[in-house]
């Protein structure tokens, strides 16, 4: 059966554009101009997929998406002419899990709609394991001993990348396009951020560090 794609948008002419090319390369599409109509279908009919504009009337973008996300675990890719760091950050943050700047080619949508259709398939689930960490691929329940870790989806993400690669040093551009799919650009601080996220919940007391910094290269994941 073919996926089903809810755009949320309120530029009716980038509606038609996106809807024509989804239809095109065989999407089930749905539309919505606004963030309320939007959420409505996504209960009624739950979309594999949801493309978010960022400025809509009345309930933004990143409320839709804190509120798509309380509901279930569906790909959201936001639409933005916001380009900070902080902007991205926060998209993130709401739960988006990738990002377009407008104006953007469709080619390069398609490709990361394809990139996360594809990593919303189940997998066997297994239980990762690295010193007193576990890591519950299924549940994407943490745990450091007997302590339980709450994390974000991309602090989940992130972990899950130094757990199936531990003692090995992970570079800054290998990090972003494992767990953003693609390149933030050189200045991005947005794995530190995300390292110190991580750090935070798994170093409590006196817990030795795990995650650490090689300067100038990225990080790593062993024991001290
Ligand atoms: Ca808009």
């Amino acid at each position: 059966m073919s996926h089903h794609i809810l755009i949320i948008e309120d530029e009716e002419k980038i509606t038609d554009f996106l809807r024509r090319g989804m239809v095109f390369e065989g999407y089930r599409v749905s539309a919505a101009h606004d963030g309320p109509s939007g959420l409505a279908i996504a209960r009624e009919s739950p979309p594999d997929l949801v493309i978010l504009d960022w400025m809509l009337p009345g309930m933004d973008g990143l409320e839709v998406c804190r509120r798509l996300r309380s509901v279930g675990p569906v790909p959201i890719i936001i639409l933005t002419a916001r380009d900070s760091v902080a902007d991205r950050v926060m998209g993130l943050d709401a739960g988006a899990d990738d990002y377009m700047i407008k104006p953007f080619s469709f080619d390069e949508l398609l490709a990361r709609i394809r990139a996360l259709l594809r990593r919303a398939q189940p997998q066997t689930a297994e239980v990762l394991k690295f010193a007193d960490l576990t890591l519950d691929t299924g549940t994407h329940q943490a745990f450091r001993g007997e302590r339980p870790i709450d994390l974000t989806a991309k602090e989940y993400e992130l972990l899950e990348l130094f757990m199936r690669n531990p003692r090995q040093v992970l570079t800054r551009e290998v990090i972003f396009d494992r767990v953003w799919n693609y390149n933030f650009g050189g200045e991005s601080n947005i794995i530190e951020v995300y390292v110190r996220y991580l750090r935070q919940k798994l170093e409590q007391d006196t817990e030795p560090r795990l995650l650490h910094t090689v300067r100038g290269v990225g990080y790593v994941l062993r024991e001290e």
